[in-house]
């Protein structure tokens, strides 16, 4: 048998009882935790339980409380909302007494390893459960409540923390599980605020949870440009954040806008530690400016409703690693805790992270906030400089002197996608702050060779840009030398442009290589240009993450999960949904593990015959009985270039043909909706970040390529003037510069229109395996 390295580290893996349980408060994308570690465990051929009610649960203990789980108890999980097993806040846990009967209920139940979704609360209670353990059955022991047996069986208990929490507050992982679904709530919501406001010309004071924690306020903040946050991070006393919000919503109004937005976490504070709740902050807004000032505390509102796709893949993939941390851990290693770091899922010892979680309240009590800060990962700390950056500059006294001061243009390119806006907003209002003149060229290098199409953009004139879906500027997938580029040159050179930022997909990367190359002949291009990937294909070469790839995820997985609504109410339907994405089966992947379809056909594999006749009998067997009918719908994702023969139509007559009436098959085609209307918060807050960068890189490149610019002897070969074109990706979580001319040349496979080498590949493993499918070896 020709089994796969995976089949193969599962069958070696010893066999365990697991259970999994959710603590503290509910997340979205809990659910999707508890399924991964369900299917996960099952498919490792070990035994899987439930423990409900959190800690409660274990208090209590017995079949009522502690439950096997099977294949089918976690079926339709994953589009659920808070947590299907129940949470609770325990206080007799807190006692020894509470945990002691929390480990007899577990060796009654034969369980060995537990899985903890919770917030640091909880994985605080679970490290203290594990250490305290030999004494806990040493005592059950001594008091004949375990045999010996029992005893000797369960000398180690194997625990592992995946931390779910809408706060993202705990320390070494970059985002806990329900943080991104709780900021989509939020951004939602002030988006709806944002209408009315604007409306009636008033303030809204809005509080977001984050008792110790400003990520919601601050990324909210960011993604819905609103006007001032204050955050426990970054307290100041009493008159300083009164002035500075006073003199920045002051400064707002003066040039013309009519909402003012401030948003203050739950726990925001002042210097001296005295609470700063909404109603200080509406009292400031009343007093000092006479704004018509309301207050909306979104409350419970922030934890409900359906996990976006981030934090379904996300739970599920923590889910996956927390079974086999627990499988292969011995009684020497430390408890893990399941987090993702630089966009990779890792362990770390649960202890420690535990610890540098509760140094920031700590430092936050002792008011040691540069301490606090410098605890928040680095990201954060970037994050608070743009925003106030954007937000507090005085466009009439700039940062930077005269001589410093450069026009910059951006343009778009290729297909929409969510986030372009928001590149725009940012890079234009970030180029205020610094006193550049920011460019906007509307319809792309189509529209700058037709016509003059070239606008300096004013600061009224794009605000609420950020949260706009589509491209305001216009865009088209015409390249430069697809038009005239001379005429270009023409018009770059007319408008004395010292930088470009281009936003957009594999045209806007093909538009990259083109002005690179043709500045030996056209001196205006040469000065700094930076690209922003952005397209819903996530294909551009340079960059792990493209802008609007994200947007696209939620839309196609928000139509997925109402298409398999349908089919499971249908009994017995499968849909075959066609997926955009060009060459990259990327949507297609990530969808199936946001959904949990049945299989995604990509066009990195192909369909062949013998892996469709595997997923219809695996579909026959799913529909077998009147009861596998029942409330079952399937989904099978089709990438649009997965096969040049078999349409999503074929297929799904072929599996209609192959059911005999049993059940059915139809197609359904999401197209131009994958676009997604409102950008999601990710793809915003993204945007933000990059735009910076990529102003701040024309800054930083200026010099070194000015003095060349008329020069007859350019050298287009000097790395380092190569380097002045460049790529602005995402590589894990960092940002990176990559040249145009190393990626186009040796990283990209042009006639595939895709990078070389495809990063997400190893989850396609994982989205197989929670849904039991086959996957044959290609031959
Ligand atoms: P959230 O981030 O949503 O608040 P959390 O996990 O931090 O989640 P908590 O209420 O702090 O929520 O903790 C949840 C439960 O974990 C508590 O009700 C209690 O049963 C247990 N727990 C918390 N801290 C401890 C502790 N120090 N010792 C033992 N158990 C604890």
């Amino acid at each position: 048998v020709n089994l796969s390295s995976y089949a193969q580290e599962i069958l070696s893996t010893p066999k365990r009882n697991i259970a999994v349980m959710t603590s503290g408060g509910d997340a979205p994308g809990m659910n999707a935790n508890v399924r991964a570690v369900v299917r996960a465990a099952l498919f490792r051929g070990c035994k899987a339980f439930a423990v409900y009610e959190g800690y409660e649960g274990l208090v209590r203990g017995g079949p009522e409380y502690i439950r096997e789980m099977d294949w089918q108890s976690v079926r339709g999980w994953l589009s659920e909302g808070g947590t299907n097993i129940g949470t609770a806040r325990c206080l007799e846990f807190r006692e020894r007494k509470g945990r002691l009967k929390g480990a007899k209920h577990l060796i009654e139940a034969g369980i060995d390893a537990l899985i903890v979704c919770g917030g640091d609360g909880s994985l605080t209670g679970a490290d203290l459960f594990r250490s305290e353990w030999p004494s806990l059955i040493k005592e059950l022991l001594e008091t004949g409540q375990i045999t010996k047996e029992k005893f000797v069986k369960h000398q180690h208990l194997n625990i592992c923390g995946t931390v779910g929490s809408i706060d993202n507050d705990m320390s070494s992982t970059d985002s806990t599980i329900g943080a991104y679904s709780s900021l989509a709530r939020i951004c939602q919501a002030i988006d709806y605020i944002d209408a009315t406001a604007n409306s009636h010309s008033r303030a809204f004071v809005v509080e977001v949870m984050g008792r110790h924690c400003g990520w919601l306020a601050l990324m909210a903040g960011i993604a819905t440009s609103a006007d001032y946050i204050l955050i426990p991070e970054k307290p100041a006393s009493s008159k300083e954040w009164e002035d500075q919000m006073c003199e920045i919503v002051s400064k707002h109004r003066s040039r013309g806008k009519r909402k003012t937005i401030v948003i203050v976490a739950e726990g925001a504070i002042a210097a001296d530690l005295t609470p700063i709740t909404s109603k200080d902050v509406l009292k400031v807004l009343v007093d000092r400016l006479g704004l018509d000032t309301r207050i909306t505390t979104l409350g419970h509102v922030q934890r409900g409703g359906t996990a976006v796709a981030f934090d379904r893949i996300l739970a599920t993939l923590q889910g996956v690693e927390a079974v086999k941390a627990v499988l292969e851990s011995t009684p020497d290693t430390p408890s893990p805790m399941i987090g993702i770091i630089e966009n990779k899922i890792c362990r770390r010892p649960l202890v420690e992270a535990v610890k540098l979680t509760k140094q920031v309240a700590e430092a936050i009590s002792q008011k040691d906030f540069k301490k606090a800060i410098g605890l928040r990962d680095s990201e954060f700390v970037e994050h608070l400089h743009n925003f106030m950056a954007i937000n507090s500059a005085d466009h009439n006294e700039p940062e930077l002197p005269e001589s410093k001061r450069l026009n910059i243009a951006v343009i778009n390119v290729g297909a929409p996608a969510g986030g372009m806006n928001s590149a725009v907003y940012a890079m234009a209002t970030y180029c205020m702050s610094r006193g550049h003149t920011p460019y906007a060229i509307h319809n792309g290098f189509s529209g700058l060779a037709r016509h003059e199409s070239v606008r300096s953009v004013d600061w009224l004139g794009i605000e609420g840009l950020g949260s706009k879906g589509g491209s305001e500027l216009g865009t088209n997938r015409t390249t430069p030398q697809e038009t005239d580029i001379g005429l270009i040159a023409y018009y770059f050179e007319k408008y004395q442009f010292d930088g470009l930022v281009i936003v957009g997909g594999f045209e806007a990367f093909e538009s990259l290589n083109q002005l690179e190359k043709a500045r030996k002949d056209y001196p205006a291009f040469r000065i700094p240009i930076v690209l922003i990937p952005a397209t819903i294909s996530n294909n551009v070469p340079g960059t792990e993450y493209s802008l609007g790839s994200d947007t696209c995820l939620n839309s196609l997985m928000d139509y997925c999960d109402i298409v398999k609504q349908s089919a499971s109410s249908t009994r017995g339907r499968t849909f075959v949904v066609e997926v955009q994405g060009g060459n990259s089966g990327y949507i297609a992947t990530q969808a199936q593990l946001a959904c949990g379809a049945q299989a995604s056909y990509v066009p990195e594999e192909g369909i062949s015959l013998e892996q469709l006749d595997a997923d219809i009998t695996s579909l026959k067997t799913s529909f077998a009985s009147a009861e596998g009918r029942s409330k079952n719908g399937k989904l099978i994702l089709k990438s649009e270039n997965a096969s040049k023969v078999l349409s999503g139509q074929t297929i799904a007559d072929i599996i209609t043909e192959e059911a005999y009436g049993r059940f059915d098959a139809k197609t359904a085609v999401p197209g131009h909706v994958q676009q997604g209307s409102v950008p999601s918060p990710i793809d915003r807050t993204r945007a933000t970040r990059l735009a910076v960068k990529a102003v701040q890189f024309i800054e930083e490149k200026d010099p070194l390529i000015h003095k060349f610019r008329d020069s007859l002897e350019f050298d287009s070969l000097n790395k380092e003037i190569a380097e002045t074109a460049s790529i602005l990706g995402v590589k894990r979580s960092h940002l990176r510069f990559s040249s145009i001319r190393q990626v186009y040349d040796f990283e990209t496979s042009l006639a595939k229109r895709m990078p070389k080498v495809i990063h997400w590949e190893e989850t396609r493993e994982v989205a197989d395996a929670l849904v039991g499918r086959t996957k044959l070896p290609k031959t």
